[in-house]
């Protein structure tokens, strides 16, 4: 039996909505027991975290990460994206399938899955919607499920034909899993490397106009209630990285009507626009790319009403040689999974006044609620010693040299910061310390 005992510290678990000083007893990786301070008294063998002036809440629950393994292991693994997670306060992260393979299969599902793998939080995956994410056959949903998929999406690409969409939806809503959608009509984005506006035209590059998220959303919107109407079946639909006010308003209605949707949004979308792309900065491209000022504002807003479910990082590391070349041909995407608490707090707590717990209700219990994990994402008794104990009023700048991840691409090198992780907890083991 092992046991550990996290005491003097500031508990916080948006599920059961504890915000005050509790200690914490960990035992055999389960949570035993959750106190008022000292009520625990003395354990003889147990270990003791002494969390004094630190915040302890749910390890954060990340439903958005490319992990590049198999097949891109020169831009990440499944160990160095997992250690960036843990040193970010994530213990649980849900893989994106555009590997190479494709994880199309049950068998591209258990390889990654395995322990073998080196995984030091908890991985979960969503396999790809089509076969190849081709956008045209869908996958065999009920083994993938099975075999342990927590929702289906072909990101990095839509699932843009109707009917494609719609047999996706309709199978998953049949075993009670997402289907994620990243929404981007590609009709109107060919040959975009950016976001449409005065900053694309300044730089002379072909801009992506919100049209192309928020038409996908609305069709997919579409989808849902005709499969209401005519079906028993209530599916779900997760809207991958909103990044525009207009797709936002189209899912806040879409909720209010009554229809299974959910969305999340990223660190970047709510810190950056468009002009820290600068002189061509190719660690400022993503898909969905920066928007205007007034998309960010509508992000921060929708996080603030409720609109969006959780805070997702779209981690997706890429080699410095990948990125060093002309705008226009380096790959979409910049690591994220260790600047996510840091921005949050920053961007949402300290200057639009979110209150912490729900902040981290964005990072635990609500992407827990999204894929179904009951024993995660909260503090209840019982449930996997899944835990982050960080200093919440840290401020600090992020070096991306010192990155546990194997790539360096991100925006916020030098960025500052609030809050910083000191200790993560996965089923009890420590898997990130600060200063070790
Ligand atoms: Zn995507």
């Amino acid at each position: 039996m092992s046991e550990l005992l996290i005491r003097n510290g500031h508990l916080v678990d948006p599920a059961a909505g504890i915000d005050e000083p509790r200690d914490l007893l960990v035992r055999d990786g389960r949570i035993a027991a959750i106190e008022t301070p000292g009520a625990i008294g003395s354990l003889r063998d147990a270990e003791i975290l002494d969390a004094t002036g630190c915040v302890v809440a749910p390890g954060f629950i990340d439903v958005h990460v490319h992990l590049r393994e198999p097949g891109q292991t020169h831009k990440e693994t499944i160990a160095t994206g997992t250690a960036a997670a843990a040193a970010g306060g994530f213990t649980t992260v849900v893989a994106m399938p555009n590997t190479t393979p494709v994880n199309d299969s049950v068998a591209s599902l258990e390889w990654m899955l395995d322990s073998a793998r080196g995984s030091l939080i908890k991985l979960l995956a969503m396999p790809a919607a089509t076969l190849g994410s081709n956008g045209v056959d869908i996958t065999d949903f009920a083994a993938l499920v099975r075999a342990g998929a927590v929702g289906f999406t072909d990101d990095g690409k839509p699932v843009l034909e109707d009917d494609v969409m719609r047999a996706a939806l309709l199978a998953a809503a049949r075993l009670g899993v997402p289907v994620s959608q990243h929404a981007e009509d590609t009709r109107l984005t060919g040959g975009c490397s950016m976001n449409a506006g005065p900053v694309a035209f300044r730089l002379g590059l072909r801009g992506m106009p919100v049209e192309a998220e928020s038409r996908i959303v609305e069709r997919d919107i579409r989808l849902l209630r005709e499969i209401e109407r005519a079906e028993e079946l209530h599916p779900h639909l997760h809207v991958q990285h909103v990044s525009t006010a207009r797709a936002l308003a189209a899912i806040r209605e879409a909720k209010a009507e009554g229809l299974h949707v959910t969305c999340e949004a990223a660190p970047h979308h709510f810190t950056l626009t468009d002009e820290a792309i600068g002189d061509y900065n190719t660690n400022a491209k993503m898909n969905p790319p920066l928007r205007a000022e007034s998309d960010r504002r509508g992000v921060i807003e929708a996080l603030l009403d409720g609109t969006v479910d959780c805070i997702a990082t779209d981690h997706a590391p890429h080699a410095s040689h990948e990125k060093e070349v002309e705008f226009e041909r380096a790959p979409n995407g910049i690591t994220g999974l260790e600047t996510a608490l840091g921005l949050a707090l920053h961007v949402l707590h300290r200057e639009h006044g979110m209150p912490l717990s729900r902040v981290l209700a964005l990072m635990s219990s609500q992407p827990a609620e999204l894929i179904g994990l009951r024993d995660r994402g909260n503090l209840r008794v019982g449930s996997f010693a899944d835990v982050v104990v960080f200093d919440s009023g840290a401020e600090w700048n992020f070096a991306a040299a010192a990155s546990r991840s194997k790539s360096k691409n991100t925006p916020f090198d030098g960025a500052p910061l609030l809050g910083r992780v000191v200790v993560t907890l996965s089923e009890g083991r420590t898997v990130f310390r600060l200063n070790d």
